[in-house]
């Protein structure tokens, strides 16, 4: 019977139920894994492959490599070292000999993995308390009667009700389904870069016979994923622009004038260049999509403020969405009061606003009686409608998805956008992960010569940062203490950690656990006592003689800001913190940080955090104190040490580069990128937006025979954003 093509290619779209062996139980645990179609099921790509023609045995296996190997289950325990952690050990043995594997956090395996069953791991060997060891490799029970498929055995990503094995199977049942699928992709990209059919692709990625053939499978998936996110990008941000009026701002007005003259300190150079070009951007009478990049600290809301007053002189509106209440609060205090010295009419709106204030600045911002509305995510809400949004300013932009964004864009008639953010991405990729992005770049702090220093100590080394800190206040200067979060949230949060693990891991990535706290509901679950033992403890002991404040993220938002204000004020001199102040909280005279368990954030956390200090003419001095022996800790520690500068310490940190992130989309797969890494595929990047263009030249809306079918894929990989983007 000839293969129905069209009907292979239709049924992508359809419930993964009607794959065989998906019984309604395990479709529930499949949308789990956000597999809901048979396309879903498809894009599931493997997390890592064990290669059995690589195969070691405990007795040749060497230290500090990574290979797998196979044996024989001889024990397997569940240990509890502490009562908040449970490992799983096994003891493998084979002809030669036994290896110790330990896996944290994964206490299902007790149920999946029996004395006597056959198993691969895959990971790296060290050696340690005369054992040689892994540490969380990757584990495959190869189940009796299995057949593997060549010498290469896909790892799924899994959960704890569909083992990898189990998806595996349902994995290859839904690539019969779809046998004979069609190929989107026009025959003369194929031909050019000599890529394999989609349908080959699929198989070859889920079941390769060898590791080459993986690679050759993914490098067509690759830059098939990026021909779709770029002719996506391209087509909305034409569809942006088109039929509105896009909008002139007046950018040599009064507001402007007077918010630039009443500013208590001259711009430097490279503001003045940002400046410039976002004004310049402004004024167009084009769609602005403008970038501004900069470390933390070197002064972008001061930049951003000029096309706030810009908006304003242009009787238009603008609005400042912040991710988090005290960084809203700030901007509105600082940025806020010089516009309204400026004569531009500035409101707070935040998710503690009370009812009826809130009502008079949503009244107010849609009668045009509010020119600029700061605020957080409660900006977002449906009620919030602008009488004229001619520009929408988005701090710390990361921390936002690609919905959000959307969502506040939407409010007005193609607003000219400005984004600010601290996460360092090259400028091509940039242009190509964008679109239409401008970009202004801000490299230096206003106060480079007011050095930072960066100190890793030992936990018996730790006096030292707090005599540093008591001569700091002797000074007059001020202290931040960061706590780390500990107890049966850091527990959950490491659970978190695991899950993000395996995408690193798919990546190809190391993988920090630390890195993960990077959101308000992550923060709400701090360990207060923790906290607040620390604070209490400070307070009677090494800064007796000061006034030391808590803040963490557990408190009311009134209880925040009070604190907040106190130590602005200079009335607590000594702040114990968790990761709430993580983001933008400026208060220039605190000189001295004091991070506790360093080891437990990520690079790109740390490096935030001690943005809190250094931000005046002062110098000020960083101390990171930890009291790991793990090589890999302290390496990554001695990098916050050796370089000050977070677009460096991107370059050693991999992890701080998700793709993810820089899509301001944090949700794997969410952004139509499921294999994409810009580091490694910069170079496939810049070819398939080349190439994108190439297509849309001859035939904007993809309507020729030929590439039907690929305007059909953008849309159904787009689908999530376009939706929003439209509505
Ligand atoms: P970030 O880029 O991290 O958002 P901020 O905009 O919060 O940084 O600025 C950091 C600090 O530097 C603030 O205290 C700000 O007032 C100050 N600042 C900004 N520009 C200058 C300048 N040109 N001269 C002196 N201080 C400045
Ligand atoms: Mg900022």
């Amino acid at each position: 019977m000839p293969i129905d093509r069209e009907k292979a290619t239709l049924s992508l779209d359809e419930p993964v139920s009607r794959v065989r062996l998906v019984s309604p139980a395990r479709a529930a645990a499949l949308e789990k894994l956000g597999v809901c179609t048979l396309r879903d099921l498809l894009t599931h790509f493997p997390r890592s492959y064990i290669d059995l023609s690589q195969v070691e045995t405990c007795g040749t296996a060497r230290i500090g490599e990574v290979c797998t190997i196979r044996g024989t289950v001889h024990e397997i325990k569940l240990k509890k070292p502490r009562y908040n952690l449970k490992l799983v050990e096994i003891a493998l043995v084979d002809g030669t000999g036994i290896l110790v594997v330990t896996c944290f956090r994964q206490p299902w395996l007790m149920d999946q993995v029996k004395a006597g069953d056959a198993v691969a791991v895959s990971g790296k060997v060290t050696f340690d308390y005369g054992y040689k060891r892994m540490t969380n490799p990757f584990i495959e029970v190869i189940g009796e009667g299995e057949e593997v498929t060549g010498s290469v055995v896909p790892v799924h990503p899994a959960t704890e009700k569909l083992t990898a094995a189990w998806v595996r199977r349902i994995v290859a049942n839904g690539l019969e389904a779809a046998e004979g699928l069609f190929d989107p992709l026009p025959l003369g990209l194929r031909l050019r870069y000599r890529l394999m059919s989609r349908n080959a692709a699929l198989r070859a990625i889920h079941f390769p016979r060898t590791m080459a053939e993986a690679d050759e499978a993914r490098r067509r998936l690759v830059y098939e994923e990026l021909l779709y996110l770029e002719l996506f990008l391209m087509q909305e941000g034409a569809a942006r622009s088109a039929g509105c009026v896009p909008h002139a701002h007046v950018v040599d007005g009064p507001r402007l004038g007077a918010f630039a003259a009443s500013l208590p300190f001259e711009l430097t150079g490279e503001q003045q260049r940002a400046r410039d070009e976002i004004l310049a951007a402004l004024a167009a009478p084009t769609v602005a999509n403008h970038m501004l990049l900069g470390d933390v600290g070197t002064g972008k809301t001061v930049v951003a403020g000029h096309a706030l007053a810009a908006a304003a002189d242009s009787e238009g509106q603008a609005m400042l969405l912040a991710p988090t209440e005290v960084l809203a609060r700030q901007h509105m205090e600082g940025l806020g009061e010089c516009l309204e010295g400026a004569g531009v009419r500035v409101a707070l709106l935040t998710g503690s606003t009370a009812a009826a204030e809130r009502a008079a600045i949503v009244e107010g911002f849609a009668s045009g009686q509010v020119d600029v509305l700061i605020g957080t995510h409660a900006l977002l809400s449906d009620d919030v409608v602008p009488r004229n949004l001619t520009l929408a300013v988005i701090d710390e932009q990361q921390r936002f998805g690609v919905d959000q964004r959307a969502k506040l864009l939407a409010k007005g008639q193609a607003p000219d956008a400005l984004y600010l953010t601290a996460t360092p991405i090259p400028r091509s990729l940039a242009l190509a992960l964008y679109g239409n992005l401008t970009l202004s770049y801000i490299k230096h702090r206003p106060h480079d010569s007011a050095r930072r220093t960066t100190r890793v100590l030992s936990r018996e080394q730790q006096g030292d940062a707090f005599e540093a800190a008591r001569e700091a206040l002797d000074r007059g200067e001020q202290v931040f203490v960061v706590c780390p979060l500990v107890g049966k949230d850091a527990e959950a949060r490491d659970a978190k950690a695991a899950g993000r693990a395996r995408e690193a891991d798919a990546a190809g990535e190391e993988y920090h656990p630390a890195v993960a706290i990077e959101d308000d509901a992550d923060l709400a679950g701090d360990d207060v006592t923790a906290a607040t033992r620390e604070a209490e403890m400070l307070q009677r002991t090494t800064f007796a003689d000061w006034t030391v404040g808590l803040l963490h993220g557990g408190m009311g938002a009134e209880a925040k800001r009070e604190v907040m204000e106190q130590f602005r004020a200079g009335e607590v001199q000594v702040l114990v913190a968790t990761t709430v102040i993580e983001v933008g909280v400026d208060v220039p005279n605190a000189t001295v940080m004091i991070v506790q368990d360093a080891d437990r954030f990520g690079l790109a956390q740390l490096h935030q955090l001690r943005g809190r200090v250094g931000r005046g003419e002062k110098a000020a001095e960083v101390f990171l104190v930890s009291a790991s022996q793990r090589e890999e800790s302290l390496a990554r520690l001695a990098a916050m040490e050796s370089t000050d500068d977070g677009f460096e310490l991107a370059a050693f940190d991999l992890s701080l580069r998700r793709e993810g992130d820089i899509l301001g989309n944090r949700q794997h797969g969410a952004s139509g990128l499921k294999l994409v890494n810009i580091m490694r595929d910069g170079a496939v990047i810049e070819a398939a937006r080349a190439d994108a263009q190439a297509l849309l030249e001859v035939d904007p809306n993809l309507e020729e025979p030929d590439h039907v079918a690929l305007a059909r894929e953008v849309r159904l990989a787009f689908a999530h954003e376009s939706a929003i983007v439209g509505g």
